[in-house]
């Protein structure tokens, strides 16, 4: 969904990849299995549906710690540039290590800075792992610095690309709104049409549940509906 692909570079949407920061509810984590990460990687428009499922059937065992270690480095990182302290020098040895895995045993080929992994590479949880650590190394270096901020609610980052660089929130309808003291919402999190929390970007449990998880700017409907079928269909494998 839109609200989880908010900060203008993968690198930040995977760092954003929990639901709050600064007030962690008891259940924060959206990486729960691999089918989660393919989920991801899909709604991001980083890998295409059959890519999407050959991660999701990855079955090994360190692969999901390793992106939640990626993911992790990545916000330390850039929470930390975003906060106006020196980047710190641990996760970005821990993203280099990463996106080294694997490079010197196989041909990879690139798209501009990013690693560009054939159909079948998918299926190796290093490369795919070394893919998403190019993608903070990436924004590393290539982000705007004095435009990266953290949203002071949530803490979830973007890069403000507004034309008075004065942006605050993740987004206004969420975080905004709970600053300006909106009144208690229901299950749903939407009060008066308004969210006061992140929605989930898809279903924590095995069964089929309709699932809003878009991707943020996708302008072609039937392209997000194909998306959304496989999104539906990652959750039942
Ligand atoms: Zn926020």
């Amino acid at each position: 969904m839109p609200e989880h692909f908010i900060g203008g570079h993968a690198a930040l949407d995977l760092s954003n990849a929990v639901y709050d920061r600064r007030n962690p509810p008891l259940h924060n984590e959206l990486f729960n299995s691999p089918r989660d990460i393919g989920t991801w990687l899909l709604a991001a428009g980083l890998a295409d549906e059959q890519e999407a499922v050959a991660v999701a059937e990855i079955r090994d065992r360190h692969f999901l710690h390793e992106v939640r270690d990626i993911r992790e480095s990545s916000y330390a990182l850039f929470d930390a540039i975003a906060s106006n302290l020196e980047p710190p020098s641990q996760p970005l040895g821990l993203l280099c290590s990463r996106a080294a895995n694997r490079l010197g045993a196989q041909q990879v080929a690139w798209d501009g800075t990013r690693l560009a992994l054939a159909s079948d590479q998918w299926e190796d949880p290093a490369l795919v792992t070394a893919f998403l650590a190019f993608l903070s190394i990436e924004a590393f270096f290539t982000l705007p610095r004095a435009r990266l901020r953290v949203c002071p609610r949530c803490g979830w980052l973007f890069v403000d690309i507004s034309r008075g660089g004065k942006r605050r929130w993740c987004n206004m309808r969420v975080c905004g709104n709970r600053e300006k003291g909106s009144p208690p919402s229901g299950p749903s999190g939407i009060v008066r049409g308004k969210m006061t929390t992140h929605p989930a970007p898809w279903p924590h449990s095995s069964h089929i549940v309709g699932s809003g998880f878009k991707h943020h700017g996708a302008s072609l409907c039937h392209r997000r509906a194909r998306r959304e079928l496989t999104i539906r269909l990652l959750q039942v494998c």
